[in-house]
């Protein structure tokens, strides 16, 4: 059973995962091309049959703005930091009842710090009051993976499924390293 369909732009990168339903819209609208096919048996509505899509392809190629590329969200941050506070190095499995994962700036933004890859990290909710608006040479508290932007890609599959078709079009396209990566990501447990 494929969880979902991989959008390729027309250029062949691999832009998101869409539900199969949107994937169908797609092609049969004209916008995207049906690149792969899994499964036995085909799709079929009254008026027509077509295979199950596992790799879809933009007729048109799309611009992704780069800030939503960069943007930061809490699921991916808390996917790239694995689910692990930054500071004291408790997994989310490991905090108390009323503690949580929490996103931290490490230069506060009271300071002058961005909301961007490089100055944000995950951590509990105790470590982030700790820690309140001082630097990490103030208090002593220095994350212990210096954080970086995490590839696109990365992103976009941080909290999916590939499946081995699916992975092809990753690995052509990004290479091995990358799709390590984000398989390594896939058999963390969804807790956000
Ligand atoms: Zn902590």
């Amino acid at each position: 059973m494929i969880a979902g369909c991989l959008a390729l732009n027309a250029s062949y990168e691999p832009l998101t995962m869409v539900p199969l339903r949107r994937a169908l819209r797609l092609v049969i609208d004209g916008k995207a091309e049906i690149v792969e096919a899994e499964g036995d048996r085909p799709i079929r509505s009254e008026r027509m049959a077509m295979p199950r899509p596992a790799v879809i392809r933009l007729t048109k190629f799309i611009h992704v703005p780069r800030r939503f590329r960069r943007q930061v969200t809490n699921i991916f941050l808390f996917a790239r930091d694995h689910y692990q506070c930054q500071y004291c190095g408790r997994l989310s499995a490991e905090l108390k009842p009323r503690e949580s994962l929490t996103r931290d700036h490490v230069i506060p933004m009271s300071r002058g710090g961005l909301n961007e890859w490089t100055n944000v990290v995950t951590a509990c909710s105790s470590c982030n009051t700790r820690k309140a608006s001082r630097l990490p040479n103030e208090i002593g508290m220095h994350p212990i993976a210096e954080p970086a932007e995490p590839h696109f890609v990365h992103l976009s599959w941080a909290v999916r499924r590939l499946t081995p078709t699916q992975s092809r079009y990753i690995k052509v396209f990004y290479g091995e390293e990358t799709l390590r990566r984000v398989k390594a990501m896939d058999a963390l447990p969804a807790v956000v």
